[in-house]
């Protein structure tokens, strides 16, 4: 045993009680086992084996091989549950019970902590779609005439969903610059990132019954972060009319560790001013509770930042997002995950993708394994995130990351 307990954190720790993000593991000694885990600095408590050994009435909730069961279980479980978890890690009584339950972050491998069910990505900057509209469509409005409408957003690959950690293999496709007389084959030349947050879905709704903007919190569990890898070449040639297709789907990068949103009660904000008028279904501005989450991020490439993007700058709320995708009647099931959409701030070191960054390889990036427009072979991408919590405690965000190998 170490000399001093996990359970002593540092009291600035960002994975302290405060937090209590929840991932699935498994260790070593029986890899095809997974567990539910609850992150306490830099340990991971098994959370089923806790509950059982305390006598909790949440063991069947905790004690399965994954995220799902409590994510079923509904807003009031993930509050009690919560505060059960709060009181294992805090209350000296529990520690001689819980010490031995905790197992270094080093020593476990992460898993996917939940079956995603569909997959659904936005467009929720206004930064990022007015620098994406001036690169792509130059003679044209930055936004198109629905963008302060309605949140724009397309259907993704919820098969291809990968833990942090994942490699990322190099797609191939078609591409074809306007200036090509005909479309090549071959792996991408403009490998890039999208720096975004997802959001978890816990509890379904009925098809029929859209949700509204109010009961967004009965339904969404948590957040992570959330890697949108992106072929640009791709992309580029096969999105007009129906949008994102094969230069998205090959692979999409979450963290291992889920944050409740009842962690992140201190980094609610209200989004930005909004200059045009809103339907009744996507109007907040009488909503008791602000939408907008103050979640600092920052993406390393090959260990350098190359940007901090800030989420508290998203035009469109997780909750409208929400409340539009369900306006149609369309249901929500367990494990459904939406993507923010890029996040980019009004200032260049703010922007969430290289597309942005070297404004479509015009620019390259200086970085320890040299100059960069789009990503190489070998290159590593983390992203991390912080939120400001109780008594000015940061709340961290698990990272997440990938690194790219050659197209197979
Ligand atoms: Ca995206």
């Amino acid at each position: 045993m170490s000399e001093q307990s996990p359970l002593e954190l540092a009291g600035d720790d960002p994975f302290g009680p405060h937090n209590l993000p929840y991932g699935v593991f498994s260790t070593a000694d029986d890899p095809e086992r997974r567990r539910l885990g609850v992150r306490v600095g830099n340990h991971v408590l098994d959370a089923g084996a806790t509950a059982a050994a305390l006598g909790s009435p949440y063991t069947a909730l905790l004690g399965g091989d994954g995220l799902t069961p409590l994510l079923t279980a509904g807003r009031t479980a993930w509050r009690d549950v919560r505060r059960a978890l709060t009181a294992w890690v805090t209350v000296p009584a529990h520690r001689s019970t819980v010490e031995p339950l905790l197992i270094p972050v080093p020593e476990v491998t992460m898993r996917l902590p939940y079956d995603v069910a569909d997959y659904v990505d936005f467009y929720a900057s206004e930064h990022h779609a007015t620098n994406v509209g001036r690169m792509f469509r130059p003679d044209g409005e930055p936004l198109t005439p629905n963008w302060k409408h309605l949140p724009i957003g397309y259907h993704g690959r919820a098969g291809t969903v990968v833990v942090s950690g994942t490699e990322v293999v190099r797609p191939h496709g078609q591409r074809k610059a306007p200036t090509d007389p005909a479309p090549v084959f071959g792996p991408s030349v403009k490998l890039d990132i999208e720096a975004e947050v997802g959001f978890v879905v816990g509890v379904p709704s009925a098809q029929g019954r859209p949700v509204p903007l109010a009961a967004f919190r009965d339904h969404v569990f948590g957040l992570s972060l959330l890697n949108d890898w992106s072929a640009r070449d791709l992309q580029s040639w096969e999105y007009v009319p129906l949008g994102p297709f094969l230069g998205k789907s090959f692979a999409t990068s979450v963290s291992a560790w889920v944050t409740p949103l009842e962690a992140l009660e201190d980094a609610r904000c209200a989004p930005p001013v909004r200059d045009t008028a809103l339907l009744p279904y996507l109007d907040d501005s009488g909503e008791e509770e602000p939408g907008g989450y103050d979640l600092r991020i920052s993406v390393a490439v090959n260990g350098q930042v190359v940007a901090e993007p800030p989420f508290a700058s998203m035009y469109w709320t997780a909750a409208q997002q929400l409340a539009h995708m369900t306006v149609n009647g369309a249901s929500l099931r367990t494990g459904d995950l939406y993507g923010s959409g890029t996040v980019s701030g009004p200032e260049p070191h703010q922007r969430g993708s290289l597309l942005e960054l070297t404004w479509n390889g015009r620019d390259a990036l200086e970085l320890p394994k040299g100059n960069r427009t789009f990503l190489e072979d070998g290159d590593e991408v983390t992203m991390t995130a912080w939120a400001p919590g109780p008594d000015g405690v940061r709340v961290g965000l698990g990272e997440v990351t990938g690194r790219v190998v050659p197209a197979a």
